[in-house]
């Protein structure tokens, strides 16, 4: 059986452990995982690092400017086997993921010519084959097409408490309570924004993992990848 190969849009709210989710999906299928947050996040580096805040509001007009001089690559780590981040020649991996750009990243991804951009190089870097794409506007704008639409959610503190243990875990310095702030924050500007804002795609099917093991919802989905294929195959066979 030769399947086409499927586009998975994995799509939801901060720190609802799409990345997880998404990554043992690719690894299954041996598909590539990209996450277009990180590309948010790298954007909203560059834009700390480059002075593009004046007294903590920023110059959306210099960034725009700038996009063209904004490189993001994803390489896979050999050593860990992880794919992580590089913005213009330099590992971000880590810095990405800093209570700083995490404030920082919603102001940004409302820019709509920042959206633009991003959104070409995520269609581009899917290219023809197989992908498992996390966002929140990947089965709503990036792919509407997409053959898998998956809207994941969970309660703002079990969420809060993931993020929090993992930041724990890589020795960055937060608060429970500032990175609960932070979800609950981000949530209302990704959801509230005119431009693409964070919705259920109205074919998505929703995932709540509050109570979920990761296995737990990797047996879930894996039924349904199963179906889709099956339907595909039967609706070759009968062309
Ligand atoms: O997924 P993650 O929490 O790392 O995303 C960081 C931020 O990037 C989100 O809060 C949101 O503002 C933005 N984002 C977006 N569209 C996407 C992915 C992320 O606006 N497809």
């Amino acid at each position: 059986m030769t399947n086409k190969p499927l586009i998975i849009a994995i799509d939801g709210y901060s720190s609802c452990g799409k990345s997880t989710f998404a990554k043992a999906i690719a690894h299954w299928l041996h598909y590539i995982h990209i996450d277009s947050g990180a590309m948010y996040r790298a954007v909203t580096l560059f834009a700390l690092q480059n002075g593009l805040y004046k007294n903590g509001k920023l110059d959306a007009g210099k960034l725009i400017s700038l996009l063209p001089e904004i490189t993001i690559v994803f390489k896979k780590n050999p050593r860990t086997g992880n794919t992580e981040t590089w913005l213009n020649g330099k590992n971000v991996e880590k810095e990405i993921r800093s209570i700083e750009v995490s404030n920082h990243v919603s102001e940004v991804s409302k820019i709509p010519q920042v959206r633009e951009h991003l959104v070409n190089l995520q269609r581009r870097l899917a290219g023809r084959k197989g992908v498992v794409m996390e966002g929140r506007d990947i089965g709503t704008v990036v792919f509407p097409h997409a053959d898998i639409k998956i809207f994941m959610t969970a309660s703002p503190q079990v969420r809060a408490m993931r993020r929090y243990k993992e930041m724990l875990e890589k020795k960055e310095h937060s608060t429970y309570e500032e990175v609960l702030k932070n979800v609950i924050e981000r949530d209302r500007i990704d959801s509230e924004r005119e431009v693409s804002p964070l919705r259920q795609a109205k074919d998505a099917l929703v995932l709540n993992n509050s109570k979920m093991t990761v296995e737990e919802q990797m047996n879930w989905i894996k039924g349904i990848i199963r179906k889709k294929l099956a339907e595909q195959n039967d609706k070759e066979n009968a062309d």
